[in-house]
């Protein structure tokens, strides 16, 4: 039996989700399994994880971990997905939270201890279960300590010698910046501490430390890994990243076609597909009447606009036209929360367009099904995007998007108008381009039902699937291999 490929993440579907990482999670491990690649997930167990229909038991107890002080230990639950072990590290005082990463007055204060803890626990997790990992695939800064920690080990500890590591960015503005005092205590030898290694302009920038000592890294898509080697979109580290250039790779994400499908979703209350697509103007209906918004718009274009109210995702960009867009006589919906002025704006704005504008802040699940499903635009206009999945969602909900030319967004739209068009790209994070591209949209839907309907399926039939994203990491995977 190959040995795995375990998967480290702060986020995991069905389990903890608060964007596209924990999609990602829930999928790309169960994906490398089916590709023959054996895989295997470690994850925080937090106090809102969800259980689902999946039994959760206790099978380590008190694994000591040894940070920040000796006796320190952590529990380990396990779970089967599907095939895939899942495995939780436990300690009450860490993850037992309500959020994952931060309340509303800010992130928690211990950001740094309970992830270094997560990486040292999962390191003492991976050595008692007794078998080397063939790779250590680490995500994001929560989890980006375990390549350094991997390559220091290596040259003493005959366990590690064989384990190759990856690292994958899926954001590069959380960087997981603390204090240079914490990395006194977080296991890493001095020498780590340069610039080449995990300090960044004299503090500890967790997320830098993927980057140094990963023997490869990647992210999420081709476009952003060519755009975060510039000074616009290297949020301060593609000094660093030029460095790595020679092992930095673009594998773009895939979608998750079995959560994510107008044929079966259960959210939905109607079905569809490309053989019948009449169930979308159900779901339409139904979530005019579920947001109260006026019967009429059904006869109208729906924006939808789904994600975390934060400038990345350009929602102020989005607020501040939204009084042109009703000069045009759409409808608006947005589900989303995070900064609290923008919270506020998209309220307020629901207020003065009573029935044309409704905004749900939160985070809902079942809802982004159904926008997805009941909308007949998909609002993106990101400042930059990784990958983004919500856009290949709306595509395969037949629901074209109207986004910004960055990232994987270029890399998933076909831009109008062109014969293979399946939504419309605009090139400046500007009001006024989003406004343009908006109307060119709306033009088409009103004035050009066929060519719409036509577009609408050609961005059904669209796929990106995990299997070949499986096979580019796997390639990757075999290549880093070989230079150990
Ligand atoms: P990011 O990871 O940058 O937040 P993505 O587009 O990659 O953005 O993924 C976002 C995921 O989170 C999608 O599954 C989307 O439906 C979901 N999501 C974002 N905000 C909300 C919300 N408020 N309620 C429900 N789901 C949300």
């Amino acid at each position: 039996m190959a040995q795995s490929v375990f998967f480290a993440t702060s986020e995991v579907y069905p389990f903890s989700k608060s964007g596209g990482l924990g999609d990602v999670m829930g999928a790309l491990p169960l994906a490398m399994q089916q590709s023959g690649q054996p895989a295997a997930v470690i994850s925080p167990f937090y106090g809102r994880v969800s259980t689902g229909n999946y039994q959760i038991r206790l099978t380590i107890s008190d694994l000591p971990v040894g940070y920040p002080w000796a006796p320190i230990t952590a529990d380990i639950y396990e779970a089967d997905y599907h095939g895939v072990p899942l495995y939780f590290i436990a300690r009450g005082e860490y993850f037992d939270r309500r959020f994952y990463y931060n309340d509303h007055k800010g992130d928690y204060f211990d950001n740094a201890e309970r992830f270094i803890f997560f990486c040292r626990a999962a390191i003492a997790l991976m050595e008692r279960l007794g078998e080397p990992p063939a790779v250590v695939h680490a995500h994001d800064w929560q989890t980006a300590l375990l390549p350094a920690y991997i390559h220091f080990l290596r040259p003493f500890h005959p366990f590690w010698r064989q384990t190759a590591t990856m690292f994958t960015i899926h954001n590069l503005a959380f960087q997981g910046r603390f204090s240079s005092r914490l990395f006194d205590s977080c296991g890493l030898p001095p020498e780590a501490w340069n610039m080449d290694g995990v300090e960044y302009y004299g503090d500890f920038n967790l997320l830098k430390s993927g980057i140094a000592y990963a023997d490869a890294v990647t992210t999420v898509s081709p476009s952003y890994a060519r755009e975060i080697l510039t000074e616009k979109f290297g949020c301060g580290l593609d000094g660093m990243l030029r460095k790595r250039e020679l092992h930095l790779y673009g594998v773009l994400n895939g979608a998750d076609y079995v959560v994510w499908d107008p044929a079966s979703d259960p959210f939905l209350p109607a079905n569809y597909s490309l053989d019948n697509i009449a169930g979308k103007r159900i779901c339409k209906k139904k979530l005019i009447e579920e947001l109260g918004l006026l019967p009429r718009l059904e006869k109208r274009p729906l924006l939808g606009f789904i994600g975390r109210l934060r400038g990345q995702k350009g929602i102020d960009l989005l607020n501040s036209i939204i009084p042109e867009l009703m000069e045009m006589d759409v409808g608006v919906v947005v589900l989303g929360e995070g900064n609290p002025v923008h919270e506020a704006r998209i309220l307020e704005l629901m207020e003065n367009y009573q029935g044309r504008v409704a905004a749900v802040v939160g985070y809902t699940e079942d809802l982004a099904h159904r926008m997805q499903a009941g909308s007949d635009i998909f609002l993106m206009p990101s400042r930059y995007e990784p990958c983004g999945l919500t856009q290949m969602y709306a595509l395969r909900y037949g629901t074209p998007p109207v986004a910004t030319a960055v990232g994987g967004l270029r890399d998933t739209i076909e831009p109008w108008p062109g014969e293979q068009a399946t939504g419309f790209i605009f090139g400046d994070s500007s009001p006024k381009d989003f406004l343009q591209a908006i109307k060119e949209a709306v033009f088409l839907w009103t004035e050009s039902p066929e060519a719409w309907r036509a577009m609408t399926y050609r961005a059904m039939r669209q796929a990106f699937t995990w299997t070949k994203s499986c096979a580019e990491y796997s390639e990757i995977y075999r290549k880093i291999r070989l230079r150990l």
